[in-house]
């Protein structure tokens, strides 16, 4: 891989490589895009095969959080670290703080909050060497769990969706079929219910079906959701959901969940759209996780500040849907357009001099 070429390629600001032989600490910080604000994204915990493999994770990553929060209207940019560790075996106070140092040597460039392999308790020892850590528990003064506030932003943009698809944004009487019943699943679910949504929801693990089960929700195997009669699918587990091989299953009008990287490759977007359902990108509907943590920085957390910017995902996701019928393009390209719009937009203005 070429590094430099590839982050010239795709805007790429700095990759940061570091190592703390005493700790064992070995990670990459990314910066993408600065352009809105200081870059933010979580630290991922990751036992990474290959310093190359964690290379490209933290590129595309960092990349994807730019996309996120410009769309989400934020003032931040795009980054990312990953740790290359074993998250279960490998988390020690060392480690953490180690790698925390290292992020306060950016200056506040980088301010980084939780991900895969990485809890609010971790972000603490972080929070002891920097100050540039976002998304604590709320009993250390933080914003607390993002995935409150990611299922809010998930059912407002469901609602833009169900708006296009059937004239009215009401989901009352609409069967949603939810892929994965988590935490994210499991709070979008409750806005559902309170508006007499019909659920059907599966998972791969046994407890969050029980979970289901205690809502009164009705259960089906994992591979019988795909096929199943029902106005809404929601994937809320895991990403590449939608490719080939389950687009034909599908019966839904509306493509509308908040796992990451739902789409296999582009050209899913494109049948999608070709069939006349519904995608709501997925980076649009779940930012209601950043939104939280941004509401955090700067001052004490205000979630009304939160809740209220979550809610403007219905706003946004109409605007996704209104640029893809004027230009004739699929939902995920006119989301990375909105992205992208405003990010050219603020940077023409950084040619203005202040003299301050
Ligand atoms: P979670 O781990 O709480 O829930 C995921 C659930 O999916 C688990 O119950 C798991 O058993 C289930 N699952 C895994 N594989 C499955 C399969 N093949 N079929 C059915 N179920 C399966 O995670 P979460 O925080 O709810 O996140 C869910 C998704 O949303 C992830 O893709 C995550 O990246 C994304 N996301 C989360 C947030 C957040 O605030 N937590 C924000 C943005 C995006």
């Amino acid at each position: 891989m070429d590094i430099l070429e590839r982050m010239g390629a795709e805007g790429h600001e700095q990759l940061v490589v570091v190592s703390d032989k005493s700790s064992g600490l070995k990670a990459i910080i990314a910066i993408h895009d600065t352009t809105l604000g200081p870059a933010c994204g979580g630290t991922r915990i990751w036992p990474y095969k290959t310093e190359q493999e964690a290379i490209q994770d933290a590129l595309r990553l960092s990349r994807a959080m730019t996309y996120k929060s410009a769309a989400a209207d934020l003032p931040l940019g795009g980054g990312k670290g990953v740790i290359i560790a074993d998250s279960h075996k490998d988390k020690t106070e060392a480690l953490l703080r180690a790698y925390g140092r290292f992020v306060d040597t950016l200056g506040g460039r980088y301010l980084t909050t939780t991900d895969v392999g990485t809890t609010g308790r971790d972000l603490e020892y972080v929070k002891q060497e920097t100050k540039h850590v976002v998304g604590l528990p709320t009993t250390a003064g933080g914003s607390g769990d993002t995935s409150i506030m990611t299922g809010l932003g998930i059912y407002m943009g469901m609602k833009a969706c169900a708006k296009e698809a059937w004239g009215s944004d009401s989901l009352t009487g609409k069967t949603v079929a939810m892929q994965g019943f988590g935490k994210v699943a499991t709070h979008t679910a409750h806005h559902l219910m309170k508006e007499d949504a019909k659920l059907v929801v599966t998972d791969v693990f046994e407890g969050a079906l029980d979970r289901a089960r205690e809502f009164g929700l009705a259960v089906v195997k994992p591979d019988a959701i795909y096929g199943l009669d029902c106005d809404i699918f929601a994937p809320c587990a895991l990403g590449g959901v939608i490719n080939p091989e389950t687009i034909p299953q599908l019966k839904c009008k509306v493509v509308a969940g908040g796992a990451n990287n739902q789409l296999l490759s582009d050209a899913d977007g494109a049948e999608l759209d070709r069939l006349g359902i519904v995608y709501a990108p997925d980076y649009i509907l779940n930012s209601g996780g950043i939104i939280n943590v941004e509401a955090e920085i700067g001052s004490e957390y205000n979630p009304d500040r939160a809740r209220e910017k979550t809610e403007r995902i219905y706003e946004i996701m109409e605007r996704v849907i209104a640029i893809a019928k004027r230009e004739e393009i699929p939902t995920a390209k006119a989301a990375d357009r909105v992205a992208e719009d405003r990010l050219n937009a603020v940077r023409s203005i950084r040619r203005v001099y202040r003299a301050s």
